[in-house]
């Protein structure tokens, strides 16, 4: 068995995380690096799939999902306007493979990006 993921640990209390929306399947955290004024992390809680690709692939209705709560978080949090990032691949800037978005929000720098 592989270790779990961080975001799993944040999940499972067994790590510190500030957990800012959530569903059946879906969580939201406030990212630990911040890039902008509002920068969330939405993740599936299943850490099946690694990367956006898999995930549309594999269940389309769950990508759906995790669009759904960006938006929720960013009307909640922001002026609902947001960046959705997923970084996909480690060329690509991506670090941990359990399949997260970025929502990016607030007065964003016109070419801010992650990774
Ligand atoms: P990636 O580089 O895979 O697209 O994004 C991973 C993101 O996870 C990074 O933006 C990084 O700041 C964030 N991250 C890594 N470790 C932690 C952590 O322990 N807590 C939180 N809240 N975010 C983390």
């Amino acid at each position: 068995m592989s270790e779990p993921t961080v975001f799993t640990r944040i999940l499972n209390g067994e790590i510190p995380g500030e957990i800012v929306a959530e569903t059946d399947r879906v969580f939201a955290i406030t990212d630990i690096s911040p890039q902008a004024p509002l920068h969330v992390l939405v993740i599936p809680k299943t850490e099946q799939y690694r990367d956006v690709a898999e995930l549309a692939e594999g269940d389309p209705a769950l990508l759906a999902e995790i669009i759904a709560v960006a938006k929720r978080v960013a009307a909640e949090k922001a002026d609902g306007e947001f960046r959705l990032i997923f970084n996909t691949g480690p060329k690509a800037g991506q670090t941990v493979f359990h399949v997260h978005a970025h929502v990016l929000a607030g007065d964003l720098e016109e070419k801010s990006l992650i990774g």
